[in-house]
């Protein structure tokens, strides 16, 4: 702790590492300003929080009646004829989802219709419900012949994937809120009769088994706080000491491998695991528990140092949605999936809840202003479900998805951003978020309005008005981010490239004011009177990011941040709509431009960078272009097309446009074509035939076919030799080299076969190379058969 007497100068720091306090029996020690006592004024997230009411809620009961998700709940209940509809066990997860957001959205906008709609729903789950308590309606559906992953009797495949108990932690979140925001008790008295009857058969002594996915801890703990009935939270922890404990198979996919007080690393599913550790947070905080407090912070370090993406993103990869090893973090198949950056957020607040620490803030806000946000457009209607850093053109934003969670989570998620801007620890009031917006708080006596003004996170100035209704001590806790300070993040995961030239400016009603810095704050403590106010400018230098050199991925690149948010480039921005031939200097100096226009308003950063490109005889030159980045959120909103966050800073680490080569010049066409053709007449030659960080074509899920390219060449020409790197991703996925292949030149309007592989098929992790007489062809075509049941694909193919 320091004393800095007049301000200006602010160099700040992490905060030491500390053990984190036993938190208080009872209750978090620090409080979160409910959102529903704060009412945003910003241009940038009310626009968000309006449009979810309005489009992405509605959006979401209409896809989930299309889908049967609605009706399963009127099969249950006797409404209606027929057999379970749509895709999961888990879909009745969705409607829970759905409702806690129309909860929280309604105490923002009161909307008779859609509370009508909630109301209904909240009859049919009554009617879905069985008469000992019991909601899930596959089973109740289907009885014994219910979807494979649930088992034929109750609770049977809990610990795998039923999501029997994963649905009630949705269900329970959602009564909670639902009664809070109407007071009508219906939901809530379901939710108790299902909590009855989960208390009645699992816990010690009784079922000693876990949910296969993690959730019903958070739901629990809310019901508990809503009712007071203690039962719920010794439940919760029940849930979270027999993990690896009882009869299910110890899995680390769903962090069930050790005991979770054990635990150091993160592993597995990335929802699972962040939802996971967000409850032993909650039951921490209400038991004083401090083996979980311990594991906790162990396993937030693991992430924090080693497992996270610069968008705040957690999962790195798609196979089983969830964490790699340390620094394993890929772009163009990063998973960071929106429902774990949504988790991501809802840890790291209730680590801020039990100690103050800003640090934990930074990451809420990285994960919030990016991954989070490019989970939905600003439109509303259209999500991501993976969040990569990287496009080779093949992502594009979808209006639902079978899997439905993602875009469910949003919509509960976007209502309660306000949750995150202020809380409370007597008479400390912490300023987390820098969004305009007002509330009005309870503090030493008195009633005190906050309100503050700024045009974040487009301009850094904050004006933090304080207005007692009498004169009030007390202080004040505004966050330095770490954006405006040393370090990006805690760790030493990602650093900056450059040094802050401006410190942050804090001063009080225009003049130099007292204050100490205290874990990531900035404390301001003093006799406040009305009329008060706190001036924050925060330096909006856009700083030039760099990353941990284990990170393979990221050698030789930079990341661009300005404010909270990370920026990217992408193809509409470009001279060439080319990305991935980008070279920028690492000394770059972007210009900021607030482009109203653009996605509801947004600051673009422009500055000269190079393009390059591979000449006639194989080298590569650069050319001069202008660039322009935007913010990560922005991103696949105006079409299919190359997208990176890190940007190449040398010639090597960008991918030149192909020279003038008989290849590169071709028509290509294939049997399955996809826009990953592309990728077979790029001239980027792979390490090894799993290199999975190069762009390559793939004929899966086809397969048990011939696939085929072909190259059609501008006129007809001799050719004597033909190569291919194969690509194959064993053992983890789907694609082998060929098990036999043939090449065939096109003569007129004949295909004449001019070479075959040998016995052993294709060659791997090298050039499978062939030279044949001399021929004269107007194309050339390559026919492949991949082994058994495998699909296979190409990096590269040259003919000469
Ligand atoms: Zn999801």
């Amino acid at each position: 702790m320091k004393q800095f007497l007049p301000i200006l100068m602010v160099l700040l720091m992490a905060s030491c590492q500390q053990k984190a306090p036993a938190p208080n029996q009872n209750e978090y020690p620090i409080q979160p300003v409910p959102f529903t006592e704060v009412r945003v004024t910003d241009d940038f997230w009310s626009q968000r929080i309006r449009t979810n009411h309005e489009v992405t809620i509605p959006i979401a009961i209409q896809k989930s009646e299309e889908t049967g998700r609605i009706d399963n709940f009127r099969i249950a209940g006797g409404l209606k004829e027929g057999i379970f509809r749509s895709p999961f066990p888990f879909d009745d997860s969705d409607i829970y989802k759905i409702i806690e957001g129309a909860a929280y959205s309604l105490q923002m906008f009161p909307d008779a219709e859609m509370e009508a709609t909630v109301d209904s729903l909240v009859i049919l789950i009554g009617l879905a419900q069985e008469d000992d308590g019991y909601l899930f309606t596959n089973r109740t559906i289907m009885g014994e012949n219910g979807h494979d992953w649930i088992g034929k009797t109750r609770w049977e495949k809990v610990d795998d994937l039923s999501h029997e108990l994963y649905n009630l932690g949705h269900f329970y979140e959602s009564a909670v809120a639902y009664y809070q925001a109407t007071g009508k008790r219906e939901i809530l008295d379901i939710a108790i009769k299902s909590a009855d009857l989960v208390d009645k058969v699992f816990g010690h002594g009784k079922l000693e088994n876990w949910p296969g996915h993690q959730e019903i801890e958070i739901g629990l703990v809310k019901l508990y706080r809503a009712t007071g009935e203690k039962r719920y939270l010794d439940l919760a922890k029940f849930f979270l000491d027999v993990r690896s404990d009882g009869i299910g198979r110890k899995n680390s996919y769903n962090q069930s491998h050790i005991p979770v007080v054990e635990q150091s690393e993160a592993l597995g599913h990335s929802v699972r695991g962040a939802y996971m550790w967000t409850g032993m947070a909650d039951v921490a905080a209400l038991t004083g528990d401090q083996s979980y407090v311990d594991a906790i912070g162990r396993i937030w370090e693991d992430v924090v140092y080693r497992k996270l993406y610069i968008t705040g993103g957690i999962g790195a990869e798609g196979g089983h949605e969830g964490f790699g090893g340390p620094y394993e973090l890929p772009n163009g198949k990063a998973y960071c999936e929106t429902c774990a950056a949504i988790a991501n957020v809802f840890w790291n607040h209730r680590m801020f809840l039990m100690t103050g620490d800003a640090r934990y803030m930074d990451i809420l806000e990285r994960s919030l202003y990016n991954n989070v946000l490019s989970g939905v457009g600003v439109s509303g209607d259209l999500f991501f479900y993976p969040n990569p850093l990287e496009s080779n053109s093949q992502h594009q934003r979808s209006e639902w998805f079978g899997c439905a969670c993602c875009p469910s989570n949003i919509s509960r998620f976007i209502p309660s951003m306000p949750n995150y801007i202020y809380a409370l620890k007597d008479n400390s009031v912490y300023v987390n978020l820098f969004v305009a917006s007002e509330t009005h708080l309870h503090v030493g006596g008195a009633h005190l309005d906050v309100a503050q003004e700024t045009q974040m996170p487009w301009d850094g100035k904050v004006v933090v008005k304080v207005n007692p209704d009498k004169p009030l001590k007390a202080d004040f806790h505004i966050r330095i981010p770490g954006w405006s300070s040393e370090n990006p993040v805690p760790g030493d995961l990602y650093t900056f490239a450059d040094a802050l030239a401006e410190p942050v400016k804090i001063s009080v009603n225009g003049k130099a004011a007292k204050f100490e810095l205290l874990n990531g704050y900035a404390v301001i403590d003093r006799k406040w009177k009305a009329g008060d106010q706190i001036e924050v400018e925060f330096p909006m230098q856009v700083r030039k990011i760099l990353s941990h050199p284990e990170i393979a991925a990221n050698v030789d690149r930079v990341a661009l941040q300005r404010g909270p948010l990370v920026y990217c480039a992408e193809w509409p921005d470009l001279p060439d709509s080319l990305v991935s031939n980008l070279v920028v200097s690492r000394e770059v100096q972007p210009e900021a431009n607030f482009e109203a226009g653009l996605l509801n308003g947004m600051v673009t950063l422009s500055f000269d960078a190079e393009g390059t490109r591979r000449t006639a005889d194989g080298s590569v030159e650069t050319y001069a272009k202008r660039a322009k980045v935007i913010p990560y959120y922005g991103w696949a909103h105006r079409g299919k097309g190359e997208m990176a966050v890190w940007l190449p800073t040398t010639k090597e680490s960008s991918s030149p446009i192909p020279g003038p080569t008989l290849s590169s010049t071709s028509v290509v066409k294939a049997s399955h074509p996809t826009d990953a053709l592309k990728a077979v007449n790029d001239q980027v030659v792979p390490e090894s035939s799993g290199d999975e960080n190069h762009p390559f074509y793939h004929t899966w899920p086809r397969r048990k076919q011939t696939e085929w390219i072909e190259y059609h060449f501008t006129q007809p020409t001799e050719v004597t030799t033909s190569r291919v790197y194969w690509f194959d991703d064993e053992p983890r996925g789907n694609c082998r080299i060929p098990e036999k292949w043939r090449l065939l030149a096109r003569q007129g309007s004949l295909w004449k076969e001019v070479a075959v592989s040998g016995p052993e098929g294709g060659k791997k992790d090298a050039w499978d190379e062939v030279t044949f007489p001399a021929i004269t062809a107007s194309a050339m075509r390559l026919e492949m058969n991949f082994p058994g049941d495998f699909s296979g694909g190409v990096h590269e193919w040259e003919v000469k």
